[in-house]
């Protein structure tokens, strides 16, 4: 007789409003729209997941995975938004002013539909370093997160070498060298505004 395999259901439901859970096939958290609550399943349990709301227009709302990053390369460290500008060879843009404290590498946690577009996507918004303003109001719906923290830290890594400049790539010792440090990381979504099938940012003046 073959041995029995003990398969534990978990029901998805909202430990907020006891409501099912919207679940994709492909999704790892959960989000209930009627509560604003995201959970994750994690040792059988659900266990609920801190998500938060980026100011901004649009009606498209991408979750995004960050974290505070530090860069330790054969040119030295790199642990300020500043610092992290030269290194990645962009200027600031706009009046905004500089977010102080370390700068922030963005993964998507949702998914795109190739693996370039994944990361131009996390590529752009870690290059632009935006100042980040939570917008306090309940989101219509959110896309959905396909990735958890851990996958999102292991494309984080292909995400910052993708910020650096071509010069320094090209440089067998800067590349040897490279290492970045990767903090908690945070939920959020950002707002993009739908442009027939492109999605767009005003405020960053960002299209994907
Ligand atoms: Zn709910």
């Amino acid at each position: 007789m073959a041995e029995d395999v003990k398969v534990r259901v978990i029901p998805l439901l909202c430990p907020e409003c006891g409501r099912s859970l919207p679940a994709g096939e492909h999704d790892v958290i959960f989000h209930c729209a009627d509560c604003d609550l995201a959970v994750e399943i994690e040792d059988g349990k659900l266990a609920r997941r801190e998500l938060r709301h980026l100011a901004g227009q649009g009606e498209v709302r991408l979750p995004f995975w960050i974290f505070p990053f530090r860069v330790d390369s054969s040119e030295g460290s790199v642990r300020t938004v500043p610092e992290y500008r030269l290194l990645a060879g962009v200027v600031a843009t706009g009046s905004d002013a500089e977010r102080s404290g370390p700068p922030l590498l963005f993964v998507p946690a949702c998914s795109f539909a190739t693996t370039p577009l994944h990361v131009r996507a996390g590529r752009l918004l870690t290059l632009q370093q935006p100042v980040l303003a939570v917008d306090r109001s309940k989101p219509v719906g959110i896309e959905p997160i396909v990735f958890r923290e851990p996958d999102a830290r292991i494309m984080g890594q292909s995400i910052l070498l993708a910020t650096v400049t071509v010069e320094r790539k090209r440089n067998r010792l800067f590349l040897e060298g490279f290492s970045g440090s990767l903090g908690k990381g945070r939920l959020a979504t950002i707002p993009f505004a739908d442009r027939g099938g492109k999605l767009y940012h005003a405020g960053m003046n960002l299209e994907l």
